[in-house]
């Protein structure tokens, strides 16, 4: 056997993002080496064209034999690698556990404006944003501190000579940055007014009294562009006197771009923090207790405090010096909780969402790796944000299943929590009223830590839950025939008492599907195996996997018949419905064709909150953690439509559903009760809910589970066969699952089910 080779410096491993599980060997050039360190963006040739790949390992000898292509360029600046150590330690992990190819791993986890192409640019640091210094450098320093993310270089107004720019650079006031050159920003155009001119002599008023149009002139001088909308503030219903004043040449009209954060639009007054009762004491103790990693389920009966909680470890946290990464299931849906995260703890925190630019969420990126900001909110994806100094990642409502990502890089970021605080020595929360039994399963394992919160410190009371048997109480057959007697009955004693209501539907549009009474067909999706919704505000259908729309035809496509009918039903039509049924109710839907953005959300649950909707309709939005005071009754449609779903956690999912939705009632003074209108009423996921006994659902289920050979008893993995021709993909599934079958897939502990059918078996179709 000869010596192992001597190490070689000169060459770096390279992970490409292509759908390869292979790294790929480069020449690094003796100028490259100090930037090009393991987690660096490199950009190398690759097929015959230049790409940016990440650095992985430095100086491993590569396979004898090849020739070594040289690295072009070294994109991150020295010492600041896109990915730290830890960070990539992590990433490599969970490349090999989700057997993805790191490459596509580490794309994924940084912002995707950082590869795009650069122009040199320079950004203000917060030493610069402190820094008083006179004259032009000064006043371009000023400048720089009014742009929301790095300029280009030939934009900075005055000008900078190269000069100046290395002395900033040098004294750390700014540092160079590339900026995107075609950057994706959120921005919006609103109309402007400037003064510019005094205004004509125009004829006093009666009695002298100045005019109001000159009274708005005068209050524009000096004051530069003003959007109109802010002048509306000051002076109501100002349009015809701007037109006047811009048609006799005192004023200008212009549109100016406004970017604007949903979650940072308007200042957020400091509010005082509770006294924390035993169970929240505990539970903070506990959290902040033990140094180094630990992992732990705060489980808290909805409005237990569980946030409290989560605030005032943050807040510690952030105290000692160390930063805290919160995952929240859907950012959009919550603007709720980051007020109250910038109530508490300012508005030093990253909010890392969807809506964000390119060039704002690198910015963002690059605050939290210098330790500029401590805290991040995020939801999935900001699992990878690189918190300087992890102290503590919360995971709030980690039963929600859109942690788990469902394509790209099938990660779940509930469990890839727990390792990146185990690898980074923090302290990982799951906070949830309704753990995954998977968590159960930790627990009982002792993975995990249970603390528990069992009482609401408001004082209010958790809502009493009723289970209407369909069967028994079946609903008239008028214009809303899903509304049983006892429903109709609560809401209207709800409306007369001038409470709330919320109901729910996990089902949008009007009705869920179009069929032909003479034949019995259905109108599918052409491209999707699924039956299209009928969306009766809009008169189209649409299929709500691809969200391709068409009109409803005229006759049935399968008969030639014009029989026709909706059936089924969805948020829409109940809220048609009601408004017959209850004419006097101010109503208001909330679901995905309705709520657009995240403004409208806010405005909804605004008017919620002030009680100008008296009854609340809508799918699964409603059941996230708002917090209305008004709302005495949940209504739950149709409790079957989720436990009937083809899923092993169909009524794991439907408990936890039913348990945040009723979660919303009685918040207040005001008791609350939920009706839950089902055919089936004795399921255990049911029968838990009446009790709130979440522990009682769990042991119906668990052992149901291990019966069955299901997780958490089991590791599954699923193997899905995509492609166009379908006798191609089923022959390939055939031969793939033939292959596992012959590699002991069906001995052992393991267990082989399928080759099957999807449950929907053409989506996206040609
Ligand atoms: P969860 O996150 O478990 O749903 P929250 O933290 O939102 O619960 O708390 C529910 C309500 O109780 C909120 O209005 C919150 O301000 C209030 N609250 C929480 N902890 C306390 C406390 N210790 N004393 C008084 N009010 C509290
Ligand atoms: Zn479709």
């Amino acid at each position: 056997m000869s010596p192992p080779a001597p190490p070689r410096h000169d060459t770096v491993e390279v992970a490409i993002p292509v759908p390869l599980r292979q790294l790929f060997h480069y020449r690094l050039p003796a100028d490259l080496a100090a930037a090009v360190v393991p987690g660096a963006r490199v950009l190398v040739p690759f097929s015959r064209r230049a790409v940016v790949g990440y650095a992985v390992a430095v100086g491993t000898p590569p396979p004898e034999g090849v020739r070594l292509l040289k690295v072009r360029e070294a994109l991150d600046p020295v010492g600041e690698p896109t990915f730290a150590p830890p960070l990539l330690a992590l990433l490599r992990w969970m490349a090999d556990y989700y057997r993805a190819p790191l490459g596509e791993v580490l794309r994924g986890a940084h912002p995707t404006g950082i590869n795009a192409k650069g122009v040199p640019g320079l950004a203000i640091t917060d030493a610069g944003r402190a820094a008083e210094i006179t004259g032009a450098t000064g006043a371009a320093l000023a400048w720089l501190a009014r742009q929301s993310g790095p300029s280009p270089v030939d934009a900075v107004e005055p000008p900078l000579n190269a000069g100046q720019i290395k002395r900033l650079v040098d004294d750390g006031l700014v540092v160079r940055e590339s900026v995107i050159a075609a950057p994706r920003v959120e921005v919006r155009t609103e109309r402007a007014v400037r003064a510019v001119a005094p205004p004509p002599t125009v004829p006093r008023g009666r009695g002298g009294k100045p005019l109001k149009r000159d009274a708005l002139h005068g209050w524009l001088v000096g004051r530069g562009e003003v959007l109109v909308r802010d002048v509306r503030e000051v002076f109501p219903s100002p349009a015809a006197h701007l037109k006047q004043l811009i048609d006799e040449g005192a004023l200008v009209a212009s549109e100016v771009e406004v970017i604007r954060d949903p979650y940072f639009g308007e200042t957020v007054p400091r509010d005082t923090p509770p006294t924390l009762n035993a169970g929240q004491r505990r539970a903070v103790d506990a959290i902040l207790g033990a140094p180094g990693y630990q992992g732990l389920l705060l489980h808290g009966i909805t409005g237990s405090g569980k946030t409290e909680v989560y605030l005032h470890a943050i807040e510690a946290t952030l105290a000692q010096g160390r930063g805290a990464l919160v995952l929240v299931p859907e950012i959009a849906l919550t603007p709720q909780l980051v007020r109250r995260f910038r109530a508490r703890l300012g508005d030093a925190l990253a909010v890392l969402h969807s809506g964000l630019s390119d060039g704002a969420r690198y910015d963002q990126w690059r605050r939290l790796k210098r330790g500029e900001v401590r805290l991040a909110i995020g939801a999935r994806s900001a699992l990878f944000a690189p918190v300087a100094d992890l102290g503590l990642i919360i995971v709030d409502e980690a039963h929600d299943p859109s942690f788990k990502q469902g394509d790209g890089v099938r990660y779940h970021a509930r469990d890839m929590a727990l390792l990146r605080g185990h690898r980074q020595q923090a302290t990982v929360v799951l906070g949830t009223a309704t753990p995954s039994l998977e968590t159960e399963h930790n627990v009982s394992q002792g993975k995990l830590r249970r603390l528990v919160l069992t009482e609401r410190p408001t004082g209010a009371r958790l809502p009493q839950v009723h289970i209407i048997d369909l069967r028994v109480h079946k609903p008239p057959e008028d214009e809303a025939p899903f509304l049983s007697r006892p429903l109709r009955e609560a809401l209207a004693e709800t409306l007369n008492a001038k409470e709330q209501a919320i109901l729910f539907l996990n089902r949008r549009g009007f009705a869920s599907a179009v069929h032909c009474e003479a034949c019995g067909g259905v109108l599918d999706c052409d491209h999707c195996d699924i039956a299209m919704t009928w969306h009766q505000g809009r008169r189209h259908l649409r299929c709500h996997y691809c969200d391709r729309v068409r009109p409803l035809p005229p006759r049935c496509p399968h008969c030639g018949q014009d029989h026709l009918a909706p059936v089924g039903r969805g948020t829409e039509r109940v809220e048609a419905a009601l408004a017959a049924l209850f004419p006097q109710a101010r109503l208001a839907r909330m679901d995905r064709d309705v709520v657009t953005t995240t403004r409208k959300l806010q405005a909804m649950l605004g008017q919620v909150r002030r009680r100008e909707i008296d009854i609340l309709v809508g799918t699964q939005m409603v059941t996230k953690g708002h917090d209305f005071p008004g709302v005495t009754l949940v209504g739950v449609l149709a409790a079957d439509a989720g436990l009937n779903f083809p899923d092993f956690r169909a009524a794991e999912r439907t408990f936890q559903l039913l348990t945040q939705v009723a979660g919303r009632a009685g918040r207040a003074d005001r008791p609350g009760r939920v009706l839950v209108q089902t055919y089936d009423p004795a399921v255990p996921a049911l029968e838990a809910l009446v009790d709130h006994d979440h522990a009682r659902f769990a042991a119906a289920e668990l052992p149901r589970r291990q019966i069955q050979g299901y997780p958490p008893f089991t590791h599954a993995a699923s193997v899905r066969v995509d492609g166009r021709d379908a006798r191609r993909v089923e022959q390939l599934a055939l031969r793939l699952g033939g292959a596992a079958e012959r590699a002991g897939a069906n001995t052992g502990g393991t267990r082989l089910q399928g080759p099957a059918p999807a449950p929907c078996t053409r989506l996206q179709g040609p």
